[in-house]
């Protein structure tokens, strides 16, 4: 008696079943595509692909040279190679260089907020392929990518940690490994809107440490701290002191989008 004969009845039946289970909900899928097509994240207008039209896509602002080669802030002019801004002489940050991908208007702060609070886990992988493209000097294989860690919100409910899911897809798109748990947020820090600059500061300060049993992540490499926004830079400057403390060789920063002034002049 072959194999195949011997096979109890229930076990052809349940094998049919799983096969017609297969095709039912990969035939639901396709109707739920035709029937529900992806929105504009920005704008609500059906998008083919990537969570954002060809006209929102358009009234994003990408960075691009000429720009602080600290800070990465854009300048009007082209003041010639190495001319920092005057933020990075006057105050002069922790890390080493931030590069951003655009600027943070309106349709950036759409994608943040809807990657951060609603869910939409699917805009990562463009976000995430922009700051690959905006941090390619960052990005070489001695680095390794740090993302800042997850924020407290008040009542200490958990949110989804968008830093992280973006430095996995720079990840996938670099092969620089990821080391997520190398930095802790050690105290809960109050949020940072509505601060000044000198209370963003004081208010993180402290806030990260690199745990003795994780320095070797960090330990003489490249460190690339990964986040989706740059406001003041208080946060990042904080997680980069930390990683410098825990003996990281130095200490870059990516992030999606950057705040910036309108009317930034090189000194
Ligand atoms: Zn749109």
């Amino acid at each position: 008696m072959d194999a195949e004969a011997s096979r109890p009845l229930s076990s052809h039946l349940r094998s049919a079943l799983t096969t017609f289970r297969g095709a039912w909900s990969h035939a639901v899928k396709l109707a739920l595509d035709i029937a529900l097509p992806t929105l504009c994240v920005a704008c609500r207008e059906p998008v083919e692909g990537e969570g954002v039209c060809a006209s929102c896509w358009a009234k994003l602002s990408f960075i691009a040279p000429p720009f602080c080669p600290r800070l990465g802030i854009p300048f009007v002019y082209d003041p010639g190679p190495d001319m920092l801004s005057m933020e990075a002489i006057a105050n002069p940050p922790a890390y080493a260089r931030a590069r951003a991908a655009v600027r943070y208007d309106d349709v950036a702060r759409t994608l943040v907020h809807a990657l951060k609070y609603q869910d939409r886990t699917d805009l990562a992988p463009a976000m995430g392929r922009w700051m690959a493209r905006a941090g390619r000097e960052l990005l070489d294989d001695t680095a390794v990518l740090v993302p800042v860690p997850l924020h407290w919100r008040r009542g200490w409910s958990r949110r989804y940690n968008q830093s992280g899911a973006l430095a996995r897809v720079i990840e996938r798109q670099t092969g620089i490994p990821v080391a997520a748990e190398a930095l802790r947020r050690i105290r809960r820090t109050e949020q940072q809107i509505g601060l000044s600059r000198p209370q963003r500061a004081s208010n993180v300060q402290g806030a990260f440490k690199v745990a003795p049993d994780r320095q070797h992540l960090v330990a003489g490499r490249r460190v690339v701290l990964i986040d989706d926004v740059l406001t003041s830079g208080a946060t990042v400057d904080a997680c980069a002191r930390a990683l410098l403390r825990a003996k990281a060789a130095s200490v870059d920063v990516l992030v999606f989008a950057r705040v910036v002034d309108s009317h930034r002049t090189p000194i």
